[in-house]
């Protein structure tokens, strides 16, 4: 066997990981309720029609050769128009990357700024690849508290700040959670970075999905701090299986300006993002918004019905998400299960319903596991039974506040 590197070893991805376990029931010819990976495409949130057409439109055309590394002209301005506008980041064209997905994106940030030993702050629990690109490059996670009302510990953020740490990560809305930060908070997360040299990458691919309450943007509160935005096209326009993402960087911040000019080589070695799907891209920009309205509406409902059932089952406790579409309830293993992640397998074997563990997440994610609710209400409802009924033959309340 010929060794691979020391650095792989440290990648992980609990959300496709637990997949094997699901392949394992599979082989006893039982149907699963998927409520595991965040596809919108996978359920009644299909791509709309004219983003559809302009890829096809794109590819009759013959568009579909190698376009400019940093990504094609047209959609880099329909994204600073985006970014720049409502959402206040000042951006020119030449502050924008088109990367095949979010998650490209994120590994070329994190490739381009951590060294050795970095470490990189981020709120707990928290989308897993912020931990795994981190580590594969050399660096660690911090976990920061979040208090009970759902506003970061500040405190908790400049105790843990050292002369390794590099930056400060925010998912917002959150993956897992649902937790979305206000305006006061993430005022405060960029304060905290900027005065100690610290990037703030954001990542707000769930910036439609956000109920309740309005949602405030980091590039409302960036003025000149370091902040790299990350954004895509997977959730709010249905295009996951598509690939297209996007870095932003602060045009005011001069912090940034050695990764601005630098970022670049990376995008020139990978060539180019995919032209036809950048052009399906800009015309998700461009074209009708009204299917995010019936989308953001339909998962309400969803969230509350999940929310609903939970809440109904003795001793749960789940926190109403207000963004994203993950509920993340918390489980009181006791003596019964020896992690979460055993709890979500045996859930799996005996209801046929897939979840993800909450350890899987982060360590502050211990002890609960992960819900996808995109799936339509009758589905949720079965899903709910099933899980109800596990919980209650399982003797004692399994969930505890
Ligand atoms: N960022 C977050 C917070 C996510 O939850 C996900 C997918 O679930 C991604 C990024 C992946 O985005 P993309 O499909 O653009 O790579």
């Amino acid at each position: 066997m010929i060794k691979i590197s020391e650095r792989l070893g440290r990648v992980e991805y609990a959300i496709r990981d637990i997949i094997l376990h699901a392949r394992e029931y599979q082989k006893t010819g039982k149907k699963i309720i998927y409520l595991n990976i965040g596809d919108p495409v996978a359920f009644d949130f299909k791509t709309p029609v004219h983003i559809k057409n302009a890829l096809i439109d794109a590819l009759n055309h013959d568009n579909d050769y190698y376009t400019d590394s940093e990504g094609w002209l047209d959609l880099r301005q329909s994204i600073v128009e985006k970014e720049s506008g409502k959402k206040g980041l000042d951006l020119a064209f030449d502050d924008v990357l088109v990367t095949n997905g979010v998650s490209e994106g994120l590994d070329m940030v994190m490739g381009s700024i951590i060294e050795e030993k970095d470490e990189v702050l981020l709120p707990g629990p928290y989308y897993p690849p912020y931990s795994s690109y981190a580590k594969f490059y050399g660096g660690n996670m911090v976990e920061f508290k979040i208090l009970d009302d759902g506003t970061p510990d500040i405190d908790d953020i400049r105790k843990k700040i050292t002369g390794r740490s590099k930056a400060i990560c925010l998912i917002n809305p959150n993956n897992p959670t649902g937790e979305v930060f206000d305006k006061k908070s993430l005022k405060s997360i960029v304060d905290v970075a900027s005065e100690n040299n610290l990037y703030i990458i954001c990542d707000e691919i769930y910036d439609e999905i956000v109920f309740d309450n309005a949602f405030s943007f980091i590039g409302n509160v960036a003025k000149d701090a370091p902040v790299v935005l990350l954004n895509g096209f997977s959730k709010t326009y249905s295009m996951t299986g598509l690939r297209c993402g996007y870095i932003c960087m602060n045009n005011s911040s001069r912090q940034l300006d050695s990764l601005r000019h630098n970022i670049f080589k990376l995008a020139r070695v990978r060539i180019a993002s995919n032209l036809p799907v950048q052009i399906a891209a800009n015309a998700a920009l461009n074209g009708p918004q009204d299917h995010i309205v019936q989308m953001r509406q339909k998962l309400q409902n969803r969230r509350d019905l999940v929310v609903k059932r939970l809440d109904e089952i003795d001793g749960v406790y789940c926190k109403k998400p207000k963004g994203a579409f993950y509920v993340f309830p918390k489980i009181n293993l006791q003596n019964r299960w020896k992690s979460d992640m055993e709890f979500v397998i045996e859930m799996l074997n005996s209801t046929g319903v897939l979840t993800v563990h909450g350890s899987g997440f982060g360590i502050n994610g211990s002890n609960h596991f992960r819900i996808v609710y995109l799936p339509q209400e009758n589905v949720l409802e079965e899903a709910m039974d099933r899980i109800e009924l596990f919980l209650k033959k399982n003797n004692k309340p399994c969930f505890v506040i």
